[in-house]
């Protein structure tokens, strides 16, 4: 099946998923909550990306940086664009004028070169700072840990400002870390620290976005759910 003509595949994954994002909150959250849901864009056409986003989703997520550039001139202008990958400290300036978002942040080094490029281009660049919750040795991420010390660090520079924290879990749909995470959260915004606000929570994907819900997510990050499974080949 072609992904990029398979548009009805697209609109009923689409609706699956409101209608479950809907119902978690209504069990879970206040009415009042928004909660944003976002597009994984990864492997995905633009073409079918773009009807993603005529359905109603404004907002995209990107992985990699060559992926991006190579796409994002194909991509309707009418959504926000936010950087979710593991991001390289020399490929900052590719991208630092488009996104609206780096939920990827997990160390000093990478705060102060994005501070150094917003800076550059007259902006104050939003980011999170992504927690490795399960500890795994494999997975980019400040450990939950060290996170207060980054915090304090990056509230230090003027053209980055930290809106919050984002986190892949170990094991989707595991209520434990998706737990320790808003407890994380909860902890952090009872702080108050300088230039630091607690107002996103991107925690959720395909497996998990109901569950994550539940615990305090305000962005969810949906690839498989709405394009169907990647096709890493093409
Ligand atoms: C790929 C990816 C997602 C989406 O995963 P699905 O399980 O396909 O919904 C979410 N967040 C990040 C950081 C990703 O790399």
């Amino acid at each position: 099946m072609q992904m990029e003509t398979n548009f009805a595949y697209i609109d009923e994954n689409y609706k699956r998923i409101v209608d479950a994002m809907e119902e978690a909150k209504a069990k879970y959250r206040k009415p009042t909550d928004e909660i944003t849901l976002m597009a994984v864009t990864k492997t995905v056409a633009p073409e079918a990306v773009n009807h993603a986003i005529s359905c109603g989703i404004h907002t995209l997520g990107e992985n990699r940086v060559q992926e991006y550039l190579s796409k994002k001139d194909f991509y309707a202008k009418d959504a926000k664009v936010h950087f979710i990958g593991h991001l390289q400290t020399n490929k900052v300036k590719y991208i630092i004028e488009d996104m609206e978002l780096i939920h990827s942040v997990d160390s000093i080094k990478l705060a102060s070169e994005i501070d150094r490029h917003a800076a550059r281009v007259n902006k104050v660049q939003d980011i999170l700072i992504e927690v490795n919750v399960g500890g795994e040795e494999s997975k980019s991420g400040i450990a939950p840990d060290q996170l207060e010390e980054l915090l304090w660090q990056a509230g230090q520079l003027s053209h980055v400002h930290v809106r919050g924290l984002m986190t892949i879990p170990p094991v989707e749909g595991d209520e434990k870390f998706l737990y320790k995470m808003q407890q994380l959260y909860l902890d952090i915004s009872s702080k108050k620290m300088d230039n630091i606000d607690m107002e996103i929570l991107s925690m959720g994907m395909s497996g998990d976005f109901a569950t994550a819900i539940r615990y305090g997510s305000t962005l969810v990050r949906i690839g498989t759910a709405l394009f169907g499974a990647r096709n890493y080949q093409k």
